[in-house]
């Protein structure tokens, strides 16, 4: 596993959390003890295949785990003025509400109906705000880009985007800060060597728990 997982962005070592070596040993063992990588033949929400499936929910469903991995990525935005975090529903409610915790903003929560990425529930975003969009996992980046559109619609000024994990190298045009680089491979539907050796073809996250 340490081979294929990587800190980025360390803050200086003087934080107790994000960045020391003791906080990333814990990160691998919650992965390792919560079994929160799954192996396969998985059809990503981006529409890549992989091997791998990383359920981040695996983790987050322990309070204690979702605190402290919201706190290390808080830390890594604490020095920017952020009015308030914009998270993606449903995999980064749980994870923007303790971002937003930990830098003592609110947090509200983007959702799909019908496929369209819309802000809901009477969520406010106002002209002017300082938002830091939060996700759990990065594959492609295309729902964050969907994000981005409805926050610059609104006139707000996106400060970052933060990221508990990275897994594909994804570029846009605001400061990202990812917590942990998932190096799993993903690869194209048409040259997917599990396809090829016709290994049974699974959508994680949404099937029904055993
Ligand atoms: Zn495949």
């Amino acid at each position: 596993m340490d081979k294929k997982m990587r800190l980025k962005n360390s803050p200086p070592n003087k934080n107790r959390n994000a960045g020391t070596r003791a906080f990333f040993a814990d990160v691998k063992r919650w992965i390792e003890e919560k079994k929160a990588i799954e192996r396969g033949h998985f059809v990503l929400a981006s529409g890549f295949h992989s091997e791998f499936y990383f359920q981040a929910q695996k983790l987050f469903q322990h309070p204690e785990i979702a605190s402290r991995i919201g706190g290390a990525m808080a830390d890594l935005w604490k020095r920017r003025k952020i009015d308030k975090v914009v998270s993606l529903a449903i995999g980064g409610i749980v994870l923007g509400q303790e971002v937003a915790r930990h830098l003592g903003v609110c947090h509200i929560f983007l959702e799909r109906k019908n496929g369209e990425l819309l802000l809901r529930r009477s969520f406010e975003i106002g002209k002017g705000e300082r938002i830091l969009l939060v996700e759990d996992v990065i594959t492609t980046g295309g729902s964050l880009k969907e994000a981005i559109k409805i926050i610059k619609r609104k006139k707000a000024k996106i400060i970052g985007i933060a990221a508990f994990v990275s897994r594909r190298k994804t570029q846009f045009a605001y400061p990202l800060k990812i917590l942990l680089d998932l190096k799993l491979p993903v690869y194209r539907p048409a040259v997917c060597p599990l396809c090829r050796r016709r290994v049974k073809l699974s959508v994680p996250g949404t099937k029904a728990s055993k």
